[in-house]
């Protein structure tokens, strides 16, 4: 048996044990084994990580640039084979691992650019013959922790910036989806960059977590994942020995995706069908909760709920398969208990609902996508995040409740609204509470080179991606200069 090992101070070091990876398409193939870092094995990378940190910074703009450049390219030249890993481990639908994997590429070109582009400014000072100049520098060592949903394309616009603004990255990617991380790891391992600059430590958060955070000379973490992992690596990074960790959370969310009486049906149709179902809804910016008017309610439900019998439910990798199974049996039990939750709260089960345990002879973790209707803002299916490809709708008289609901809800990720009145679509601009605005457009799926994040229990600090990401990854000084 191959087991996979952590990648420390430039060497590939085997752990004390291995997690198993699991294809949920088909739980009898094994993806592969993957070494679990020892504690004493974070303290060995964070002082590789310290120690090589002011080499990468000492790289010129052009060296940092074909590093990134190179991870880039040679992920897209291996496009075929990441995005058959990447489905094949998270039972992404093989369509959308292979633009999560291009995405991959697009976010380290882009910041292969963006070293090259690190900005400052030069003010005139208030006092006679001074002069203030004002420039960016690296933050330091960086921990990376990241989610199984995305495993590519969220270690690369985390890792990207990073290396880009001259930062050591400590990487620990989540438990269910280390293929990916490794194999982008194995990538990052040949692209140049000093010994110690990036490590790789796999295992469980709950146990590399705290020696990742805890560690003084650990200057910044970005986390992606649940709430409530990211309450506590808030806390870590505060109430740590020595001092508080600059810190940035992407979390959870419950989009609203608005269907106005003047939208063109067919196009609030697909917004939903993409938004809610696309990726098995294990988005953080799918389409939970379809707030619908009155007028149009009926003609929409009818065409979505059709819609949807036509996507194909199966093994990720298969060309004809739409919607891919969830990722785990624990994922697979909380998307059932919640179907229960939305059939004793009163909402009306419109379509799916049905758990497959065996599709084409394969045993994966099937589950049909699922369409409450009927329901109110105030169930637990419309306030909780699920994380499935389960979606409710719910009936609102006009635009100015549908955009209180919308708005009625602790996160505030992205959110869409289908109209075709330039009126109603500016305001919905204007007042949706959320990161991100979708006109016309689903809820889910974003461009590589702009900000990403949200508000309220959904984000805190800075967005991430385009050159917003500069704000997490590099510091300001400010120099008076009197010469
Ligand atoms: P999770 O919170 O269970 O795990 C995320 C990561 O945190 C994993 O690497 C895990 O090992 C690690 N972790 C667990 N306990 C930890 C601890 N005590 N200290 C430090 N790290 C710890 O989340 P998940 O199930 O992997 O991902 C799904 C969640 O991620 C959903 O809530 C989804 O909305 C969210 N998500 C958000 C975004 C976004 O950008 N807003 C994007 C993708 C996913």
């Amino acid at each position: 048996m191959t087991v996979k090992k952590n990648f420390i101070n430039g060497k590939w070091v085997d752990g004390h044990a291995h997690l198993e990876n699991l294809n949920p398409s088909d739980t009898s193939d094994v993806v592969g084994h993957f070494s679990i870092a020892e504690p004493n094995q974070v303290l060995d990378a964070i002082e590789a990580a310290k120690k090589s940190q002011s080499k990468l910074a000492a790289m010129t703009p052009q060296q940092r640039f074909d590093a990134l450049d190179f991870i880039g390219s040679e992920i897209l030249l291996r496009i075929d084979e990441l995005a058959d890993l990447l489905a094949r481990e998270e039972g992404k639908a093989l369509s959308d691992a292979k633009a999560e994997v291009n995405r991959a590429s697009q976010i380290f070109k882009f910041f292969a650019g963006e070293s090259l582009r690190i900005q400052g400014e030069i003010l005139a000072s208030t006092r006679p013959n001074m002069t203030v100049e004002i420039t960016r520098e690296p933050v330091g060592v960086v921990t990376v922790i990241s989610p199984w949903n995305f495993p590519i394309a969220i270690p690369a616009w985390k890792i990207a910036p990073a290396l880009a603004y001259g930062n050591a990255v400590l990487f620990k990617p989540s438990e269910l989806a280390p293929a990916s991380a490794w194999a982008l790891t194995e990538i990052i391992s040949r692209a140049g960059l000093p010994s110690g600059s990036f490590n790789l430590l796999m295992g469980y958060g709950r146990d590399l977590g705290p020696a990742l955070i805890n560690d003084s000379r650990v200057d910044a973490v970005t986390f992606t994942g649940s709430e409530g992992t990211g309450r506590l690596v808030a806390s870590a990074c505060v109430n740590r020995k020595g001092h508080i960790a600059r810190f940035q959370l992407e979390m959870g969310g419950k989009n609203p995706l608005v269907v106005l009486d003047d939208a063109d049906v067919d196009v609030a149709v697909e917004c939903a069908v993409n938004g809610a179902f696309f990726s098995t809804g294990q988005r953080c910016t799918a389409s939970s909760r379809i707030i619908v008017t009155n007028e149009i309610h009926d003609e929409f439900v009818s065409k979505l709920v059709s819609r949807m019998s036509q996507l194909k439910v199966g093994d990720a990798r298969a060309s004809d398969t739409i919607v891919g199974p969830v990722i785990d049996q624990n994922q697979l039990d909380k998307d059932l208990q919640f179907i229960q939750i939305g059939k004793d709260e009163g909402a009306h089960l419109s379509y799916g609902g049905v758990h497959h345990s065996l599709i084409s002879g394969k045993k994966g973790y099937y589950l049909e996508p699922t369409l409450f209707t009927n329901a109110s803002n105030q169930m637990r299916i419309c306030r909780e995040e699920i994380f499935g490809p389960i979606a409710a709708v719910i009936r609102v008289k006009d635009a100015e409740e549908a955009m209180q609901v919308a708005n009625d809800t602790p996160y505030g990720l992205s959110a869409g609204v289908c109209t075709t009145s330039l009126k109603q679509a500016s305001k919905f601009k204007k007042q949706l509470v959320a990161g991100m605005v979708m006109i016309n457009a689903p809820t889910a799926g974003v461009d590589p080179h702009v900000p990403f994040g949200g508000r309220k229990s959904s984000s805190f600090g800075t967005r991430e991606q385009g050159r917003y990401a500069s704000e997490f990854y590099t510091v300001v000084k400010t120099t008076y200069l009197n010469p």
